[in-house]
């Protein structure tokens, strides 16, 4: 599941890693990773030695007691060590499995604060921090006894706090919002998947998704009522369309794959509190639409900018302010080698708040989860090989010979629905002359053909 001999050639820079990503994995494991490593290698080895002295006494032994003898002692000493690989392999993937990916080289080190700027796109704030309007707060211009948009109250009736319900206009900018999205991640070229919300847990966690993470339990696990089940609510489709791919090989001229998917998010968001866990900026469960890029791995840097280009694409059309920011060390997770996210003004929130994350995993989801390829041959082209070599199962050396390769594996957001709904609300609401009651609300151009309101829509320019 991972490259060991990185770990067993250079720990120092593995455990560097872990230090910039601020990564909750003791460092330790480290050690112990490649403890276990060199005890597997000599236990292999011992194996080795024990079946080849176990073949010469079975030579041997025909009319010969002594050594029909030795043969019996040699088969119990290799019952003995043979199940001890299998067990120390199992040690190692257990630690292997829990190391994050590496950093690109340009990535900022350090904490959120170290975002490095990369453009500035839609109307221009001036050069000084923008000024807070908390007259603008999406949560009280959405309330029932304002646009009604939101009901919080009846939706923790049924459910809970945080799990939003949507009414009126809101309801409707959800749909126009998620074809407005689609139409223009299917102009780039991706598939359109409906996905199952419901994922299995190992599945989630190979993609880079833990169960437990030291600052927030994020996954809803299923139960049968009795045990927690195998299976859990997908945090993001990007666990479902990466899935798809999951244990097969494909031929490169067959890549890029590139899904698009409309599903829910949910959140267990257990660390989560304060102002940003107000209204929707934070809420259990989203409608998302989200993209997933399977390439080789050659591609993948150059991919992440192509779904950063369709981001900027889907979120410059809804005349918002915008920044786009590659994101340090500590805010890549475990899964991304290099990630961008698009922030948006939300005035009412006095903050610039994160609309969109695009982030190339290279080879962590794919290593983890069997996605391989059979790499082009670069100096003779096949012009009749067949188009897919998709198979079951995957192995590490392909037919024609050539050795095969991890794919890499990118995924983006082309709309998260909720947070693009407050950033609307709270730069295009106008007010009546009370100044506090919301007359109408001004939505970007791009979304009136994808609006199924016409006729009841006095509210929304
Ligand atoms: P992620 O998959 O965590 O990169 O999130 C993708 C996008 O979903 C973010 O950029 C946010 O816009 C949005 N998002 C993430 N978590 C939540 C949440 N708990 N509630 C609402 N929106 C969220």
């Amino acid at each position: 599941v991972i490259d060991l001999s990185a770990v067993l050639d250079s720990p120092e820079i593995v455990k560097r890693n872990l230090l910039e990503r601020k990564f909750p994995l003791n460092p330790s494991k480290i050690d112990e990773l490649r403890t276990l490593a060199s005890q597997l290698a000599e236990t292999k080895k011992e194996v080795e030695r024990l079946r080849a002295q176990r073949n010469a006494l079975a030579a041997q032994s025909k009319g010969d007691p002594e050594a029909r003898e030795k043969g019996k002692e040699v088969k119990r000493e290799l019952q003995a060590v043979e199940p001890r690989v299998a067990e120390l392999a199992l040690e190692i993937q257990e630690i292997a499995l829990q190391l994050p990916n590496t950093s690109h080289p340009e990535v900022p080190v350090g904490a959120e604060d170290q975002a490095r700027i990369v453009k500035t796109l839609g109307p221009d704030l001036g050069a000084s921090e923008p000024r807070a309007e908390p007259e603008r707060d999406h949560l009280t211009l959405s309330s029932p006894s304002n646009l009604a948009w939101t009901d919080f109250a009846a939706s923790a009736f049924t459910t809970g706090s945080s799990w939003p319900l949507l009414t009126n206009e809101a309801a409707l900018l959800e749909l126009a919002l998620t074809n407005y999205a689609m139409s223009i991640a299917l102009s780039h070229g991706f598939t359109p998947v409906l996905t199952p919300d419901v994922v299995r847990s190992e599945v989630s966690a190979r993609c880079g998704f833990r169960p437990r993470d030291d600052e927030a339990q994020q996954t809803y696990f299923l139960s049968d009522g009795i045990e927690t089940s195998a299976l859990c609510l997908a945090g993001t489709a990007e666990i479902p369309l990466v899935g798809m791919s999951g244990s097969q090989t494909f031929l490169e001229q067959d890549l890029p794959r590139k899904h698009v998917a409309i599903g829910r998010a949910f959140r267990a968001e257990a660390g989560a509190r304060g102002a940003d866990s107000r209204g929707l900026y934070r809420v259990h469960q989203f409608s998302k639409v989200e993209m997933v890029v399977v390439c080789a791995e050659e591609e993948s840097d150059a991919l992440l900018e192509e779904l950063r280009g369709v981001q900027e694409e889907i979120l410059g059309g809804l005349e918002l302010s915008l920044r786009v920011l590659d994101m340090p060390t500590q805010e890549l997770g475990a899964s991304a080698h290099r990630k961008y996210d698009i922030e948006a003004w939300m005035p009412g929130r006095g903050k610039w708040g994160e609309l969109s994350s695009a982030s190339n995993c290279t080879d962590y989801q794919s290593r983890r989860l069997g996605i391989r390829y059979r790499p082009a041959s670069r100096k003779h082209s096949h012009p009749d090989s067949p188009s897919s070599s998709s198979s079951s199962s995957a192995h590490s050396t392909s037919s024609s010979g050539r050795k095969l390769a991890y794919a890499h594996t990118l995924n983006g957001t082309a709309a998260a629905i909720p947070r693009l709904i407050v950033a609307l609300l709270e730069n295009g609401a106008v007010f009546e002359a009370d100044g506090k009651k919301v007359a109408r609300v001004r939505l970007p151009a791009v979304l009136r053909p994808f609006w199924l309101g016409k006729g009841t829509d006095e509210r929304i320019e």
